[in-house]
C-alpha cells in the first residue's frame, strides 16, 4: 500500500479508462542529503561542493496535497535543492520557544 507523505491517505496507481488515464499521486525521488566536497587531484581548481544523497527515498504526494500551495512549495524547495523535504519535521514554522532565565 502506498500512502501520501503529507496526509497519509492511501493512493491508488494510475487508472486507465478507455479514453484516458489519470494518476492519484505524484512521486518525488529525493532523500536526506548532506554537503560533500569533490576534490579533483589533477587540477589546482578549488574543491567543488555538492549535495550528496545519503538516504534515497521516494515521496508520494496525493493529488489533493499536490494542489495545496504550501505542499507545492515544499516540493519545489526539494527539487531545486534548497531544502530536502525529508530533512524537515512535520511541525509548522513557528519558532522554538525561548526560555529566558533570570
Ligand atoms: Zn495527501
Amino acid at each position: 500500500m502506498m500512502q501520501c507523505f503529507h496526509c497519509g491517505r492511501e493512493v491508488r496507481g494510475t487508472i486507465h479508462t478507455q479514453k484516458s488515464y489519470w494518476v492519484d499521486y505524484y512521486r518525488l525521488h529525493t532523500g536526506h542529503s548532506e554537503w560533500d566536497v569533490l576534490i579533483n587531484p589533477k587540477t589546482d581548481a578549488p574543491p567543488t561542493r555538492y549535495r550528496r544523497l545519503t538516504q534515497p527515498t521516494d515521496i508520494i504526494s496525493c493529488i489533493d496535497c499536490y494542489d495545496r500551495p504550501e505542499i507545492r512549495r515544499l516540493l519545489d524547495d526539494d527539487v531545486t535543492g534548497r531544502r530536502s523535504i525529508v530533512d524537515q519535521n512535520l511541525e509548522d514554522d513557528t519558532p522554538p520557544e525561548l526560555d529566558f532565565k533570570g
